[in-house]
């Protein structure tokens, strides 16, 4: 699996200022699962060191502009942007972290300068990241800063592990009975998304019109995509909890009963953290051995050492 990254969050020295910005969860956590593709627009065209650059509103328009010499630089990097998304699209990556606030490679709220001041409002994107963007709309993407919010980090993840699972099925020449299993194995993690995206996700996998398989693939994927994108929060998350708890409250005692839903409930209210609770949930799946939940990708969405579940503020 592939993820592409900005160049300099590995620590390479293809900054303007001749500097990396090495980001530890990039290199220390996020290599461990995907192997990493660099790509560094500006260094390609401008080489290191190089004058710094700014994007100014001209006329309505958005330039890139050297700081000191003034030079209108839009063509070279818009260029160089496309090709490199372009190359990113045949990667077939299943995620992109891009350097925050970069005029190429930030994804939101980059400066633009008002024409010949420096007066700015942050409200642009990189163009290198508006490329990809416009490449591939739904790959899940984020920035090195916002992957400091444990909320954004576990949905990035939980995103970028889903995607890389649709793919694979998509790789494997899928079967009607192959994309049940699959929309089966998902639909508490699509639930804890968003209830439209399930509904809409289980109509188009029930395929009442008779679609064609390639028809029927080609509206699930896109679907699905647009579902992971979505951010869960703790309200959602609960209700999945209320419903895997269903599966087992006349199996169990009172007592064992009380004990799942006050930790349900001390999740809720931000006591115990996520993991807590479906550690106590999988005893029960394991115990019973429920086949359906055993298969929940809700239960256990990417390698646990990344730990993200641990913390009680990657739920809001
Ligand atoms: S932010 Fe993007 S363009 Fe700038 S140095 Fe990093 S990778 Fe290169």
């Amino acid at each position: 699996m592939k993820i592409g990254v900005s160049s300099c969050l590995l620590g390479t020295q293809c900054r303007y200022d001749g500097v990396g910005s090495k980001d530890s969860f990039v290199v220390e956590e996020l290599s461990k699962y995907f192997e990493l593709v660099p790509y560094c627009p500006e260094a390609i065209i401008f080489g290191t060191p190089r004058e710094s650059i700014r994007l100014v509103d001209v006329e309505g328009e958005v330039r890139v502009i050297s700081n000191k010499e003034h030079r209108d630089v839009t063509k070279e990097l818009s260029d160089i942007s496309k090709t490199l998304a372009l190359e990113a699209f045949e990667e077939n990556l299943c995620g992109f972290v891009f350097k925050a606030k970069s005029p190429s490679c930030g994804i939101e709220r980059v400066k633009l300068y008002e024409n010949n001041s420096n007066m700015c409002e942050k409200k642009a994107v990189g163009l290198f990241a508006q490329a990809v963007k416009d490449k591939q709309p739904l790959l899940p993407i984020e920035e090195d800063g916002r992957l400091n919010d444990p909320w954004l980090k576990e949905n990035f993840l939980m995103q970028i592990f889903a995607y890389a699972d649709l793919r694979k099925f998509l790789d494997d020449t899928p079967t009607f009975k192959a994309l049940v299993e699959f929309h089966t194995s998902y639909k508490y993690l699509i639930y804890a998304k968003g209830q439209a995206s399930y509904k809409k996700l289980g109509a188009i996998v029930a395929n009442h019109d008779k679609k064609s398989l390639e028809e029927v693939l080609e509206e699930y994927k896109y679907n699905f995509l647009l579902a992971i994108s979505e951010k869960g929060n703790i309200n959602k998350t609960y209700n999945v909890l209320l419903h895997i708890f269903g599966y087992f409250k006349k199996l169990i005692n009172k007592d064992e009963k009380e004990h799942i839903l006050t930790a349900c409930q001390e999740y809720k209210d931000g006591i115990i953290p996520l993991i807590a609770v479906v550690k106590l949930l999988n005893l029960y799946v394991k115990r019973f051995d429920d086949k359906y939940l055993k298969v929940q990708k809700f239960l256990n969405p990417y390698p646990k050492e990344l730990a993200l579940r641990s913390d009680l503020k990657a739920y809001k």
